[in-house]
């Protein structure tokens, strides 16, 4: 298995990217702006952050480096946290798929509306296929299942099929944070 250990979620993609990547990066940007953010953006600060015990961003949305140089996309945010800490579910929706595979290891599949969230490499899950969870329910707890080299999350989400950057999800709620406390009691 440590053949698989560089390739999804390690430090590696800290690496320069290669020139030739340039325009794959420009295209993912552009590509993660698509869904109507204007109408988007109100809604997503609604959401719970997924990891209670954050320690920190191992790798982000976007183009890196993989195993043997070859480049790969990263459709997710890997979020770094404790073994068997909770994970909860950034928006209430339903589970609409569970998975055991080697890449994303222990996961589940949201589903909210036109969104649907990822969530992998996880220790053990709490719900089952087809079950209704809230926002910042527990859906299971941080693992290091699939292609791992530590603990973390790896949280992607997807709008009618398209991925999203999580940052921008993140910054919203943040924003809608600050806001809530600027006018708050
Ligand atoms: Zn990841």
């Amino acid at each position: 298995m440590a053949l698989f250990m560089p390739l999804v979620c390690s430090e590696t993609w800290r690496k320069i990217l290669p020139l030739r990547w340039l325009a794959a990066i420009t295209a993912f940007s552009l590509l993660s702006l698509m869904p109507s953010k204007a109408g988007a953006e109100s809604r997503w600060s609604q959401g719970v952050f997924p990891i209670v015990q954050f320690q920190g961003y191992t790798s982000h949305f976007g183009p890196r480096a993989g195993f043997s140089g070859a480049g790969e996309l990263h459709t997710g945010l890997d979020i770094a946290a404790p073994l068997g800490s909770p994970v909860l579910s950034w928006w209430s929706g339903e589970v609409v798929e569970m998975i055991n595979d080697r890449a994303c290891g222990l996961g589940l599949v949201m589903a909210s509306g036109d969104y649907a969230h990822i969530y992998c490499h996880l220790q053990k899950r709490f719900v089952a296929l087809g079950q209704r969870v809230l926002g910042g329910q527990r859906l299971g707890s941080v693992g290091v299942t699939g292609r791992t080299s530590g603990p973390h999350l790896h949280w992607g989400i997807r709008y009618r099929g398209q991925w999203l950057n999580p940052d921008d999800i993140l910054r919203a709620m943040v924003k809608h944070k600050k806001t809530a406390r600027s006018f708050g009691p």
